[in-house]
């Protein structure tokens, strides 16, 4: 096929000797129309088209140039070139480990440094850098029910303050629950001293803070933030007082800021500043802020001694209102 090929192209080319009579190639004139001795030369004689010539040297010119335009851009290190490491170092870049200057250099001879070995190890380690999704740590919740069935001068119009105190933080241990770790600084059956007399008062105290700063000190060791929440309702010698308010030890520290979204969160949800008095955010030298390790707030919710904020203390949806209240205030805080 190959001689057939040849016998052709020299028929087209008008060489001496051609049209030949013994040849393989099929296709092969007994007569010459025209010579054509270059390619350009086929227009208008052997083909019709009078750029039918023109049109392959161009073609062939076109494929020619893509070929160095791929050289080109295959090499773009400019000072490798006979470097003693060249062909080590062409690998290397093409692995990605390491990379040229974005003047096109490499400078091969150029000292590494620490960092940028460090990179070139990572690259080889395969690190890919870690989108950041949440720097929140996992966050653990102490509720603490303020009081007890027998705290003395607790009960007015109806209600004892510990049975608002217990119901409401279940309601928010429940609530809380997909947020994070729930304890609680007493359970109902777990009370070891009677609130008769003032020393039991203070053991009960210590007990509950003991409790909290047992469970932040193990929280912390597995770098978990711990919140500190003590429900209550409030008393006061006159009926009229009322309205809602969250008490912390200082002023400026994290429990204000907690305390902030917490309050934020009564005013939108329990109408606080509305329909119920708004007394802020305090500091008070109460023995569950004062001796909690970990950001602490103490909530009064309303005065049971006062005959209408009553009311809202002994209703089942107020209730659930104080719990959804901390929740999202907690969790707007942990956003
Ligand atoms: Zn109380």
């Amino acid at each position: 096929m190959v001689s057939a090929q040849i016998d052709h192209l020299a028929l087209y080319a008008g060489l001496s000797g051609y049209p030949k009579i013994d040849t393989t190639d099929p296709r092969h004139f007994p007569y010459l129309l025209s010579s054509a001795p270059h390619v350009e030369d086929l227009g208008g004689k052997w083909a019709a088209n009078p750029n039918y010539g023109n049109d392959i040297v161009k073609m062939v010119q076109d494929i020619q140039s893509i070929k160095v335009e791929q050289e080109e851009t295959k090499n773009t290190l400019k000072d490798l070139e006979n470097h003693w490491a060249e062909e080590e170092i062409e690998f290397i870049v093409e692995k990605g480990e390491l990379k040229g200057y974005d003047d096109n250099t490499f400078r091969p001879d150029q000292p590494l440094t620490r960092a940028e070995y460090c990179v070139l190890r990572a690259r080889q380690l395969g690190f890919v850098k870690k989108k950041i999704i949440s720097s929140i740590k996992p966050t653990v919740f102490i509720l603490d029910p303020g009081h007890r069935v027998d705290t003395p001068g607790k009960r007015a119009n109806g209600l004892l303050e510990y049975e608002f105190n217990e119901d409401v933080t279940r309601r928010t241990g429940k609530l809380l629950e997909s947020h994070g770790e729930v304890y609680y600084t007493i359970e109902t059956e777990n009370h070891p001293y009677s609130e008769m007399t003032a020393e039991g008062r203070s053991k009960n105290l210590n007990f509950r803070t003991n409790n909290a700063n047992q469970i932040y000190d193990k929280a912390i060791k597995e770098d978990k933030k711990v919140i500190f929440i003590s429900m209550h309702a409030n008393a006061a010698s006159n009926p009229t007082a009322s309205g809602y308010e969250i008490f912390v030890y200082k002023m400026g520290g994290e429990a204000h800021e907690i305390a902030k979204h917490i309050y934020n969160a009564a005013e939108n949800i329990l109408g606080v500043g509305n329909t119920i008095k708004s007394r802020r955010i305090k500091e008070a030298n109460f023995a569950v802020l004062r001796n909690t390790k970990m950001p602490a707030m103490l909530i009064e919710h309303e005065f049971f001694t006062n005959v209408e904020a009553v009311k809202k203390l002994k209703d089942d949806d107020f209730r659930d209102l104080c719990a959804k209240h901390i929740k999202d205030g907690l969790v707007s805080y942990m956003a």
